[in-house]
This record gives C-alpha cells, sequence and structure tokens, in this order.
C-alpha cells in the first residue's frame, strides 16, 4: 500500500520505516529540509536501536523517500500519517498548532479519497478539529474528495521504538467508518499475524486511551517515588519493599523502579496535557496533580542528597554525572531529570564533568560553551579531579564500575546513584560513601 507519514522524529521515522519494512511503499515529509536532505543522503538524525540500518535497506530498495513537497507526498496515498509534535503550550495544554497545520496541508492538495491517520498524542475531540481542517481547505477550493480519519495513537518506548512498532502489543484504531478501519488493517496486517492485536473503538476512547495509559505510566513512578521518600525517612529500603510488592502478581515488577524523576517527551507533557483537559471540563484530577508535583520534587533528589552530603555548600565541588539522556539506549534529553540536576549543581556553584552513550550531542547542543560544564569522552574521563560521582541514566555501561579504583579516584569518596543500580555493601566495603533513593539503611 502507499502510506506518507508526516513528522520524521521518533514517532514518525520509525513508523514509516517500519511499514517500509514489512513492503509498503511509503514517503517520509518533514519541514525541516535539514533532517530531509540529512535522510535522503543516509544520515539518521536520532539514535534509536536498530533504526538506522533498516532505514537505509529501505530506502536503498526504493520503498522508503524522504521529501518535503507535502503535495507530491499526499498524492496518490491511500493512508496518511499525522506524526508531528504536539508540545506544551503556555499553560501545559497539547499545542495542535502542527497537527492542524499538516490537516491543512493534506486539504489543500488532496486529490484521491485517503485515510488520515492521527498518530501524534492529541487531546480529546482532535479528530473533529482534523476532520473540520482539511474539509474547510477542501471548501476553500470547491473541491469534494472522500476522506476519512482515524485515531491510532502510538504507544512504542523511546530506546526500544523498533521492536515495539514490529511487534506491537496492540495497535489501537478509534474510528467512525468501517471501510476505514479495514483499511488500516490492511495496511497493519504483517505486524499481526501471530495474533489479533486491533483493539477497534471510537476517536474520543482511542484519544484518552493514550493519555490513560501514559498518566498510568507516571502514576506507577511518582508512586514508588513517594514511598522511596517515605522510606528513607524511616530507615526501610526500597529496593526491598520493591521486591517484596512487586512479586504480588495484582502489582507485579514493571514500571516499579524508584529513581531521580521521570522525563521524556511524554510523560511530562502527557500528564500535565490530561489534568489540564479535565480542568477544562469541570474535573479537577486531584490524582495526577500529585503525580506531577511528586516528580517535579524527585528530579530535584540528587541535588538535594549532594548537598546534605557536604553540609549545604558544594561551590567549587567538581560532579562526575554518569548519564544525560532520559533514559538508556536514546539520545533524547527532552525534561531529562539530568537536566534539573546539572541546573541544580550549577545554581550552587558547582562544576559538572558528564558523560553519556548516545547523548553528548545533544548535550553539546544545549549547554555548550559552559565553564562550568566539561563533556568528556567516556566514563573514566569524567572522574579526573571529580569530588562526587552522580549516576543519573543507568545505561548497562554504568552498572559495574571498579568501586575499589573509584575510591581511589574521587577527591570526595562518595557516590550518589539515581537509579538504584548498585549494592550499597559493596559500594561502602569500598571505601566509598553512597547514597541512592529511599534507600533508608544508607541513612
Ligand atoms: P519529534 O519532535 O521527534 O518530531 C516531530 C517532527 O515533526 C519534527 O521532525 C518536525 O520537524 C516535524 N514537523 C513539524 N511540523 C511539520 C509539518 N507541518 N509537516 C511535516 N513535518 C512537521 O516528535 P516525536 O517524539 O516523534 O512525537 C510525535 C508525536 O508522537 C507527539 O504527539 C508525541 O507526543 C507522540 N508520541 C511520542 C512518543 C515518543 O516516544 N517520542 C511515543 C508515543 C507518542
Amino acid at each position: 500500500m502507499r502510506a506518507t507519514v508526516f513528522g520524521t522524529g521518533y514517532v514518525g521515522l520509525v513508523t514509516g520505516t517500519c511499514l517500509a519494512e514489512v513492503g509498503h511503499q511509503v514517503t517520509c515529509v518533514d519541514v525541516d529540509e535539514a533532517k530531509v536532505a540529512g535522510l535522503r543522503n543516509g544520515i539518521v538524525p536520532i539514535f534509536e536501536p536498530g533504526l538506522a540500518p533498516m532505514v537505509l535497506a529501505n530506502h536503498g530498495a526504493g520503498r522508503l523517500d524522504f521529501t518535503t513537497d507535502a503535495a507530491a507526498a499526499i498524492k496518490g496515498a491511500e493512508v496518511i500519517f499525522i506524526a508531528v509534535g504536539t508540545p506544551p503550550d503556555e499553560d501545559g495544554s497539547a499545542d495542535l498548532q502542527y497537527v492542524l497545520a499538516v490537516a491543512a496541508t493534506v486539504g489543500r492538495h488532496l486529490s484521491d479519497p485517503v485515510v488520515v491517520v492521527n498518530k501524534s498524542t492529541v487531546p480529546v475531540g482532535t479528530a473533529d478539529k482534523v476532520r473540520a481542517a482539511i474539509s474547510a481547505e477542501l471548501a476553500a477550493r470547491g473541491a469534494d474528495v472522500r476522506f476519512e480519519v482515524v485515531s491510532n495513537p502510538e504507544f512504542l518506548k523511546e530506546g526500544a521504538a523498533v521492536n515495539d512498532c514490529m511487534r506491537p502489543d496492540r495497535i489501537v484504531l478509534g474510528a467512525r467508518s468501517a471501510t476505514a478501519v479495514e483499511t488500516m488493517k490492511r495496511l497493519y496486517a504483517p505486524f499481526t499475524r501471530s495474533h489479533e492485536r486491533f483493539v477497534v473503538m471510537d476517536e474520543r476512547s482511542a484519544e484518552l486511551t493514550k493519555y490513560a495509559a501514559n498518566a498510568m505510566l507516571a502514576t506507577k513512578i511518582s508512586f514508588m517515588n513517594e514511598m522511596a521518600n517515605i522510606a528513607e525517612r524511616v530507615g526501610a529500603d526500597i529496593e526491598q519493599v520493591r521486591q517484596g510488592i512487586g512479586s504480588d502478581p495484582r502489582i507485579g515488577y514493571h514500571f516499579i523502579y524508584p529513581g531521580a524523576g521521570y522525563g521524556g517527551s511524554c510523560f511530562p507533557k502527557d500528564v500535565q496535557a490530561l489534568e489540564r483537559t479535565a480542568r477544562r471540563h469541570g474535573y479537577q484530577a486531584g490524582l495526577l496533580q500529585a503525580v506531577e508535583a511528586v516528580n517535579d520534587r524527585q528530579k530535584h533528589k540528587l541535588a538535594e542528597l549532594a548537598l546534605r552530603h557536604f553540609g549545604g555548600d558544594i561551590a567549587g565541588k567538581t560532579f562526575a554525572v554518569w548519564g544525560l539522556a532520559f533514559k538508556p539506549n536514546t539520545d533524547d534529553m527532552r525534561e531529562a531529570a539530568s537536566r534539573s540536576l546539572l541546573a541544580d549543581l550549577w545554581q550552587a556553584g558547582a562544576k559538572v564533568r558528564a558523560y553519556d552513550p548516545e547523548a553528548m550531542a545533544e548535550t553539546r547542543r544545549l549547554f555548550g560553551g559552559r565553564a562550568d560544564l566539561v563533556l568528556c569522552e567516556d566514563p573514566s574521563d569524567t572522574l579526573e579531579g571529580a569530588d562526587a560521582l552522580v549516576l543519573v541514566t543507568e545505561w548497562k555501561a554504568f552498572w559495574s564500575p571498579d568501586f575499589p579504583a573509584l575510591a581511589r579516584t574521587l577527591r570526595e569518596r562518595v557516590v550518589f546513584d539515581g537509579r538504584n543500580v548498585w549494592d550499597p555493601v559493596q559500594v561502602e566495603a569500598a571505601g566509598l560513601a553512597y547514597y541512592g533513593i529511599g534507600r533508608g539503611r544508607s541513612l
């Protein structure tokens, strides 16, 4: 089938590439000319495991193309995906300007019947707005072309996006028309061979499903961080508590890791946007407000522990920081906990030597040129002249450092483990002070 994807970010590029991988003819459109030119020359602008070779192979095979020419990409497409960003606007609601700009573009150029699929995360009611924007443009030029709008929220995880796209847990389709659902089922058939994965519903429910999923996951994290903060105060170890509750199948082990707060381009903005939607409909979503508040506080936890260790004064101290991406296996630093930590350390007059396996280019783009930041080549480079070490992102490469060597190198012999990946007993046996999240025994 012929599919066009608007937006070549984490969602659009992965979706387009996976559709090409299963044999569809895909055109990806972006307004970012440099990005499109790079992709045409085999430069994949984001890090996502497995993505680059797949882009190159499908581009080479002629199934995947990139363009800024929206009109040409719309012509002849059977399915058009909208996968552009929906960042928060000034009051935290989802900003729909990019989604509606694509809808208007589609309306301006549409000449053949098509299914327009909204993959961006959008507030309930957006399908109606997309439909209206397309219709308005068609009416303006006196055209009458049949089109359907489908809400198909995306559930891929950055860091595992290709795998999630090739083997989705479920494919949610929110639609009014049975023929649009049939078209989507044909398009996605290669991804659902082993068992039925379609969950078909009305548009509004599909739109809310995405927010509900992210809000639930964010709630689990904030809940565990709340428990961690209590554990720390009462002298309990949250890691033992985690094992104790995860063993209950009603709770499970997934997504109950305490840490330095959730980040990324989705949880913070989606929890906020859902809370604002509720408020606009006259409902105070107290739980969502608490999830957000706990997370905002948690992002300052590591700096708080550092200040506690150093008696409230870290001015002039140098911190080695391991991990800058908002989670492992990505280069994405949007809303990353590392950004709050760096801001806090700098605010208190400390210096930073930082390393991340994939996010160095992004760090340079965000903070390059600061005198109080040294970008390092590898983890050991960060330790040179450092007083303390802070682990922020739990890349596997950071899990088993040589603790006795760290004790010899770090001037103040202290480590802050923002993801509870190290064993406090082992760390302390090496002669280092250990601080984790919610590990009361270390106080
Ligand atoms: P992104 O910021 O990485 O990419 C968006 C892309 O859209 C950019 O390349 C931008 O240049 C392009 N764009 C903007 N306006 C355009 C237009 N008019 N025509 C063509 N291209 C245009 O965004 P993302 O992370 O891929 O997220 C896209 C949407 O998917 C968001 O609504 C997000 O909430 C949702 N989502 C993201 C993830 C994720 O893990 N990143 C997961 C699920 C859902």
